[in-house]
């Protein structure tokens, strides 16, 4: 989505893959996100235990592009890993101007307004981070 017109006659700008956008969020089911951390801890475990039990390499060439495998460290193989923990995520806004929160529909095509039941009094920000504490390239 690169904009969505609400009902307000706001316009709410998307940018593709930026995630720091203060009225763009995610919404996931609790049984999603259960399933997916169950499924992130089974590939972390597997990837852990290779690297314990220096077979790294035949756990790289099952998940990886033979191409890749040179250059692809920890951070990423984690990372890729537990990418897989937003895949059941759908992207939901808030309108800056009236505090509508847009969800998206269930059946993936389009989305659905809700409005705060106070809109002049409910406070806006929604989806801005709750922990904004930077992580730091230092190892314990
Ligand atoms: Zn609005």
């Amino acid at each position: 989505m690169a904009k969505l017109h609400c009902l307000c006659g706001f316009i709410i700008y998307d940018i593709q893959d930026e995630d720091s956008l203060g009225w763009k969020g995610s919404v996931a089911s609790f049984s999603s996100r259960h399933h997916a951390f169950e499924v992130l801890l089974i590939n972390a475990g597997a990837y852990i235990r290779s690297v314990e039990s220096k077979t790294r390499p035949q756990w790289m060439g099952q998940h990886y592009e033979p191409n890749l495998i040179p250059i692809t460290n920890h951070e990423d193989v984690l990372g890729d890993i537990f990418s897989t923990y937003l895949e059941d995520t759908r992207i939901a806004y808030e309108c800056e101007a009236c505090g509508r929160i847009w969800l998206p529909s269930p059946t993936g095509s389009g989305y659905y307004p809700f409005r705060p039941e106070e809109p002049d009094t409910t406070p806006r920000g929604f989806f801005q981070p709750w922990n904004p504490t930077k992580p730091t390239d230092e190892s314990p």
